[in-house]
């Protein structure tokens, strides 16, 4: 586990297709999924460039995903402990 989360640490240096902003425009709200002009660019802000580069897929995202989703999962298991401590039972669908 120890190794995933320093996969995690090092993706954060490097741009991976949709996984930034595009930078081309502060209004542009889309993923950036090319370089071009060396900034971080979506596919609108690209295409008159004939250039640009397609940044590549990032080769931990299921891992990352899976980080993210057992954190979820501890996080709403605290919760639920404390929230048992002080005598509120949740009750979700399926889960009781
Ligand atoms: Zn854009």
């Amino acid at each position: 586990m120890a190794s995933d989360k320093k996969d995690v640490k090092e993706d954060l240096r490097v741009l991976y297709h949709g996984e930034a902003l595009c930078a081309k425009s502060e209004k542009c709200r889309n993923r950036a999924y090319f370089l071009s002009c060396g900034l971080a660019s979506c596919g609108v802000h690209s295409k008159s460039d004939p250039h640009r580069q397609e940044l590549p897929e990032n080769p931990n995202k299921e891992k990352i995903e899976q980080l993210r989703l057992t954190s979820m999962a501890e996080a709403a298991l605290v919760v639920s402990f404390r929230l048992a401590a002080i005598g509120v039972v949740l009750r979700f669908a399926g889960w009781v």
